[in-house]
């Protein structure tokens, strides 16, 4: 089972991430936790060139590229060895990103939606949209910047942060059977139920 979670910057992701896979480990499952860009060791480096470059060191297209290789370092030594063995894999973050961060305009996101199609070629079995307003999801991200030094949303800005959240939950309209959207914006514990009573169906199934 190919688990994807997804949400805007400070949405909790990967916090959640951790606890799901946590909790399924607990249950007696055979779980892979890891996460996008990186997830291997090769993709982790194409991590670093996109996530420590400067800002605009790459276009908008380069980037579509560098994902995709990425994902596909990531899909070839990691997703699809763990699927193989029967693990349920939690992925913080996967295409859809790609799709939102970088496929915001309609050319882009063909490129996008092809390079998935042709080079990846493996969709998650459910993709849980953590979904969070982006004014909560900042004062977040700020109380870790503090410790961390860096603060995306300075970087970023609220108002892609709204266009990032729209995109996301248009694509989880067009692909209901594919995506659970789940409140993202309570307590961790409340949130980390949600999350696990969304996965249910598909673990049962
Ligand atoms: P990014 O995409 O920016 O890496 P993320 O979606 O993975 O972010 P996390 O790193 O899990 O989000 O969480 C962002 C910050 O918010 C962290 O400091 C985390 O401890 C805190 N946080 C996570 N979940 C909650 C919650 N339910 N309530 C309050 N704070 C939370
Ligand atoms: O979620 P994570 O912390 O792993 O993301 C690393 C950085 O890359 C964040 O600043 C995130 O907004 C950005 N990102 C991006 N495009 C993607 C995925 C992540 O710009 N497709």
């Amino acid at each position: 089972l190919f688990v994807t979670l997804e949400g805007i910057d400070g949405s909790g992701k990967s916090t959640q991430a951790r606890r799901l896979a946590a909790a399924l480990e607990a249950e007696g499952r055979a779980v892979t936790l890891t996460r996008e860009p990186g997830g291997a060791p090769g993709a982790e480096e194409i991590r670093r060139l996109l996530v420590t470059g400067a800002p605009g060191r790459w276009s908008a297209e380069t980037e579509i590229l560098l994902f995709t290789a990425a994902r596909r370092d990531h899909l070839e030594r990691r997703l699809a060895p763990a699927l193989a063995a029967g693990h349920i894999v939690i992925c913080d973050r996967y295409v859809d990103s790609t799709r939102a961060y970088q496929g915001g305009d309609p050319a882009r996101r063909a490129l996008v939606d092809a390079l998935h199609r042709e080079a990846i070629g493996l969709d998650p079995d459910l993709t849980l949209l953590c979904d969070i307003a982006p004014e909560a999801a900042a004062a977040r991200a700020a109380a870790r910047a503090e410790g961390a030094g860096e603060d995306r949303f300075e970087r970023k800005g609220l108002a892609l942060q709204r266009a990032l959240r729209a995109r996301f939950l248009a694509m989880a309209e067009a692909e209901p059977a594919r995506f659970r959207v789940v409140d993202a914006a309570a307590p961790e514990e409340t949130v980390a139920r949600r999350l696990r009573d969304a996965l249910a169906p598909a673990l049962d199934a």
